[in-house]
């Protein structure tokens, strides 16, 4: 696979993630938040305020807590992803 197949692939598979459903997200400042995500976003691969797409291991998402899905089964979500145009956008209690 060269690196636009790989890409489509990746795209194609976030598309096939984005049933919304309720998740409590427990922020890494021991904030409690409900709050409606794609499974994408609950699973790690989008931003958790504008869904742009994260790429693992890049410095432009930062780790800000993990989600559990309520009610539901969603076996691959865990650490859920902010960007750093978010982070910085942040205003009010949890921007640091
Ligand atoms: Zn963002």
């Amino acid at each position: 696979m060269n690196a636009a197949e790989k890409h489509a692939h990746f795209v194609a598979m976030i598309e096939g993630k984005q049933d919304v459903g309720r998740y409590r997200v427990v922020l890494n400042n021991g904030h409690v938040e409900g709050m409606l995500l794609t499974l994408a976003q609950a699973e790690g691969f989008e931003c958790l305020t504008c869904k742009v797409l994260c790429g693992r291991g890049n410095d432009a998402f930062r780790p800000v807590g993990h989600a559990e899905p309520l009610g539901f089964d969603a076996p691959g979500v865990g650490l859920v992803f902010r960007c750093v145009a978010c982070l910085d956008g942040v205003r009010g209690g949890e921007a640091r």
